[in-house]
């Protein structure tokens, strides 16, 4: 099923006089439950795509939509609550709140929301049970990660978009990272979107997208995708 339909998606910035186009009539779908990876250079336009997609940035033509709902013409008000309600975001850098406890930064989200999943719970499932009164600092960078998606994942959103969540990590520990967002994918049905550079991963994935220059390149459909030891 159709879960997230991008059709003829075209986003420009402009740089003074200079007008760059980051989407070039962009148009693909995914299924829901879906664990899709987006590669490509950088500048290509990954970022453009899922910023557009999550509502924090918004696109100049061409139409999205999420579960059937056109989100891309939504105004001020709504795409605040589409950011809240519907969209999980976990980042290259975490983005924790440096003086909450990974519980407190994971129930700072939950409260937020209007169907929250229980903290607690949610932190155990990435496995940071024993760290819960931890703050940032005391943790690794691929704890602080964890919490970042149980902060998400609390939301019980209906996609969970990942800008390079590996940027930051040593190659080990991104791949712990990648291989909990393809269990979260399967144990939760969540339709999870990951961003890297990486093109190991692409084995993984449900559905590969294929960005070059503003433009989808290739599109991979994996019948058999790969589980990461
Ligand atoms: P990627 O994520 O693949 O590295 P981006 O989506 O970040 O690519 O960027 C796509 C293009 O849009 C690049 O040329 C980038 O410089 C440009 N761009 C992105 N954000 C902005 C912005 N806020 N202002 C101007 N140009 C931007
Ligand atoms: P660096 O540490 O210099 O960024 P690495 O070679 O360690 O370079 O990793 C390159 C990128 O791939 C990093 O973002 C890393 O987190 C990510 N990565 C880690 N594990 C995997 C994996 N199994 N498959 C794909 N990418 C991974």
């Amino acid at each position: 099923m159709e879960y997230i339909v991008f059709k003829d998606v075209c986003k420009y910035y402009k740089m003074g006089a200079h007008k760059i186009t980051a989407a070039d009539h962009i148009s693909f779908s995914v299924n829901k439950g879906d664990f899709c990876v987006v590669v490509g250079p950088s500048g290509a336009g990954k970022t453009t795509l899922l910023n557009i997609l999550g509502g924090i940035d918004t696109c100049d033509e061409g139409e999205i939509y999420l579960d059937g709902r056109l989100v891309s013409n939504l105004n001020k008000r709504q795409l605040t609550d589409y950011r809240r309600y519907d969209v999980g975001f976990v980042f290259q850098f975490y983005n924790l709140v440096q003086n909450l406890t990974a519980l407190e930064n994971v129930e700072l989200a939950s409260e937020i929301c209007r169907d929250p999943l229980d903290a607690m719970e949610t932190l155990k499932s990435v496995g940071l049970e024993e760290r819960s009164d931890n703050f940032p600092a005391q943790l690794s960078g691929g704890e602080q990660q964890r919490v970042a998606i149980a902060r998400a994942l609390a939301k019980n959103p209906k996609i969970l978009l990942c800008d390079e969540p590996t940027g930051a990590l040593d190659y080990d520990t991104g791949k712990h990272i990648l291989k909990l967002l393809q269990d979260t994918c399967r144990n939760t049905g969540k339709t999870v979107i990951v961003i890297t550079h990486n093109t190991e991963i692409t084995r993984m994935a449900d559905r590969v997208v294929h960005v070059r220059n503003g433009q989808i390149s290739a599109m991979e459909l994996n019948e058999n995708p790969v589980s990461v030891e």
